[in-house]
């Protein structure tokens, strides 16, 4: 049982980078088919800055990360998912503060903390295609773990397998939100570019706290 720490969350950022790097052509289809083709560019844009920043002010505690993470998002990507991303990793650090030892049901409400100010700010609720999908799910199954006893390692184990659960079942709805929603009934049968980025937030989670454990 290895609790996590601010390094721990830096590697998760950077590994989110990493995988949103190499997904990048990815993003960028999936907002071709229902939105304005600029997914995977915004989130590689912005992470890129983000990478830039920790090499040139290094977060000290989750609060600073969050800060540097939330703020370079929010001024660097343009599209919706800036300041929504921004929001979340704000809050993430707010809710973590300076603590260097998480375990799992500490993380798991900065998580949730986080997944909630996306929900304050873009207002979509579960259902309307959005990273929303992908995201409430993860954290209610990270909760179940951690209620469980899992250990932060395997609570975001499960996480990322509900995220991908979540993610694929945006394909048949159809968008009540974001730029997919002025397609109406022609965005069903498209995976939600968010939604997909989404998931990846939660593998890069994983990965780092699985390489920690
Ligand atoms: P834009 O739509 O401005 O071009 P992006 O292409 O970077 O921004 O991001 C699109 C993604 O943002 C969508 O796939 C969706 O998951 C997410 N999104 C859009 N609006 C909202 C919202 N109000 N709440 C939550 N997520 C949203
Ligand atoms: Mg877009």
């Amino acid at each position: 049982m290895t609790d996590a720490t601010t390094a721990d969350l830096v590697d998760w950022v950077r590994r989110f980078a990493a995988l949103v790097s190499e997904h990048q052509a990815e993003l960028t289809e999936l907002d071709s088919e229902i939105g304005d083709a600029d997914h995977g560019s915004n989130m590689a844009r912005g992470m890129t800055a983000v990478l830039a920043k920790l090499d040139s002010d290094p977060p000290a505690t989750p609060a600073e990360l969050g800060k540097l993470v939330g703020m370079t998002l929010v001024s660097t990507v343009g599209g919706a998912s800036g300041p929504l991303y921004g929001t979340f990793f704000l809050r993430v650090g707010a809710a973590a503060g300076a603590s260097d030892a998480l375990d799992a049901a500490a993380l798991g409400a900065a998580v949730r903390a986080g997944v909630d100010g996306i929900l304050a700010r873009g207002k979509a609720q579960p259902g309307d295609k959005t990273m929303i999908d992908a995201l409430l799910p993860a954290v209610d199954a990270w909760d179940a773990a951690a209620a469980e006893g899992a250990s932060p390692a395997d609570a975001a184990r499960a996480a990322s397998e509900a995220a991908a659960a979540g993610r694929d079942a945006t394909i048949p709805l159809v968008a009540r939100k974001g730029r997919a929603s002025y397609l109406g009934e022609r965005s069903a049968g498209h995976l939600d570019p968010g939604a997909t980025s989404a998931t990846l937030l939660l593998d890069a989670l994983r990965d780092a706290l699985a390489d920690a454990a």
